[in-house]
Parts: structure tokens; sequence; C-alpha cells
């Protein structure tokens, strides 16, 4: 791990058991984050963004199993965690905002109740202290009128508004590390942008460790510092931003790049990503998840043993034939 690493995500493997028996969704994923850093990690739906966020935050359903890696947050490793130790960390050092703000908030309280509840779950406080600190917790997202607001329940709430309240939640307790998935998804345009700004500048003024997941590459171009990209389970490629637009090593990236419009270069190059994820469930997985997607693939993508590996300084590709 780097030695100014907020966040180490080493080799995290996780496995959901089915009906249809065990699904190794997350294999190997290592990526870092560093304080005040705002990492992208993007790929298609079900490339298992959420189940890593999840597994970062303690909160994976019953089904799934963490089979091997390890979390270090400021070195130490949060799977070695207790139970209470782990609850106190999250909210307090790491918190989550989710995709479809009205339904993550509960919608028989009011949003200063809900972010009271979140203070005072982690430091003691009188109820006049908490009023005051939720009062700040709404400006600080910039809420209009939040003596008001504090007051409105979710379904008062536009959806803009409501993932406000998530992120006011989120940092209530002055986490390093703040994961958002798929924010704002489900937005309008202009709102999106509006929370997106937001999210930056107080990653920014709070020096916050940012994971931002989202299946829009262009969105991640325009917030983020480096970007993860993931497929079926693997991370295939990571790079700051820059560098991974001008030099993209692995052909999932450059064709996740191709897809967006405003990235190709014209309009002409513009192409839909072909095929699909392979089914996780198959035993005849090959090494290279994306092979049989890929245009590139050579008889070594065959041969077990594929790893992320340097590809420049911050940059790391898993490819047998990369660009
Ligand atoms: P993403 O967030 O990138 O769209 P997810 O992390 O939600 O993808 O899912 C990754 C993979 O894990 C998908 O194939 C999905 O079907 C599988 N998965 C997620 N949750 C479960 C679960 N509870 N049981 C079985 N499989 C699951
Ligand atoms: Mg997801």
């Amino acid at each position: 791990m780097s030695a100014e690493a907020l966040l180490s995500v080493r080799s995290l493997s996780v496995n959901f058991r089915t009906r249809s028996g065990t699904v190794a969704v997350l294999d190997r994923v290592t990526f870092d984050v560093a304080p005040g850093e705002i990492v992208g990690i993007v790929g298609e739906s079900g490339s298992g963004k959420s189940v890593t966020a999840f597994a970062v935050m303690g909160i994976l359903d019953a089904a799934a199993q963490i089979t091997s890696g390890e979390i270090l947050f400021e070195g130490r490793n949060v799977l070695a965690m207790g139970a209470r130790e782990r609850d106190a960390w999250r909210g307090s050092e790491a918190s989550i905002i989710f995709q479809n703000p009205r339904t993550a908030l509960n919608p028989i309280r009011t949003a200063g109740e809900q972010i009271g509840d979140v203070l005072a779950r982690h430091v003691p406080d009188t109820a006049t202290v908490i009023r005051a600190k939720v009062l700040d917790a709404l400006r600080q997202v910039r809420i209009p009128d939040p003596e008001k607001r504090a007051k409105s329940y979710p379904f008062e709430l536009s959806g803009g508004l409501c993932q406000r309240i998530g992120i006011a939640m989120a940092l209530s307790c002055s986490p390093k590390l703040l994961i958002a998935d798929e924010p704002t998804t489900g937005l309008d345009v202009t709102t999106q942008a509006v929370i997106m700004d937001l999210i930056r500048d107080l990653a920014h003024e709070r020096n916050l460790g940012t994971v931002l997941i989202t299946h829009d590459l262009a969105l991640a171009s325009e917030y983020c510092d480096r970007i993860v990209v993931m497929h079926a389970g693997h991370v295939v490629e990571a790079a700051p931003v820059a560098e991974l637009f001008a030099h993209p090593r692995h052909p999932y990236t450059t064709r996740l790049l191709r897809s967006v419009p405003s990235i190709a270069d014209d309009i002409s190059q513009l192409q839909a990503i072909s095929g699909s994820l392979p089914d996780l469930r198959r035993s005849d997985l090959p090494p290279c998840r994306f092979a049989e997607r890929c245009d590139r693939r050579i008889p070594a993508c065959d041969a077990a043993g594929l790893m992320l590996e340097a590809a420049g300084p911050s940059h790391t590709v898993a490819c047998r034939n990369p660009l």
C-alpha cells in the first residue's frame, strides 16, 4: 500500500451463495484512495461496483462472503474489527450515500430528525446542541431555509434536496472517507451537476477521500482525479483521468471511451459496447473475463494468473495484450 493511502483495498474477493451455486462476484479487487482524492469506479451495470462499496462499508447482505483480501483504512484492517468497532467506524470515519436518495431516507422522520439521529448515535450531546449541529449540517450542504427544511418529511422534498439531506447525514460526523454510489442517477441533468459540484467542493474543503461510483464515464472524467475501471468483478485498469483518456491500455477501457459521445473524437467513432458481461456462475470463465468480448484476444489470454501490473507511474492494467 502506498504510504499516503486513506483507504487501501487489497486483493478483495467476494462470493455470493445463490440457489444455483457460488458466484465469484469480486475477484482480487485492488485500489487505493488518498486523503482528499476523488476516485471514480466505473463499469457497466453488474460489474461489482456496489458490492465493492458495500464490502468496504461492511453492509454486504448475508448471502455474501469475503473470501480473501484486506481493506485497510489508515493502515488498520477494518475486516479485523469487531462488530461494535466497525459500527462506530461506519458513520464517524467512513460514510456512504446511495442512489435513489428518497428511498434511502426514512419516510416517517423529518430531515432534521434523521440528521440528528446520526449525530446522537456517535456523539452524546444535549438536544439543543444537536439541533444547532443539524442546522449547521443543512447549511453546509447549501440547503436554503434550513429551519424550515429541518421540519420537512422526505415526500415534501425534491430528489435533489433528498440527496443533499443524505450528504448532510453522511458528513454530519466529519468522516474522512465518503463513498457515493451512483449519487445522481435518476436526477435531472441540472440537479446532477448541482449535487456533483457540492460533493466535489465538500471533498476539497474537508480533505475527504471520495469514491464516486458511476456507470457514467463522462461524469467521472469531469469530477474525478483518478479512475478505476471494473469489468465483471475485476479491476481491469486504473490511472489518473488525463492519463487514462490519453493512453488507455485495456481494450475494455478504449471501448468505454468510444461509447461516450462527449469523449469520442468524432461522432462517427461512437460505438456501443458489444456483448454482455459473462455469466459469473459459469465454471469455464476465462482468466480474463473480458476475453470473449475482446478483439485483441491472443492465446496468452487463456493462461492463468492474470494480475494488475504497472503500466506507468500510478497506472495499472490487467491485460495480456494491452494497447
Ligand atoms: P454494479 O453496482 O456494478 O451495477 P453490483 O455490485 O450490484 O453491480 O453487482 C455485481 C454482481 O453481483 C452482479 O452480477 C449481481 O448480480 C451480483 N449480486 C449482487 N448482489 C447479489 C446478491 N445478493 N446475491 C447474488 N448475486 C448478487
Ligand atoms: Mg450498483
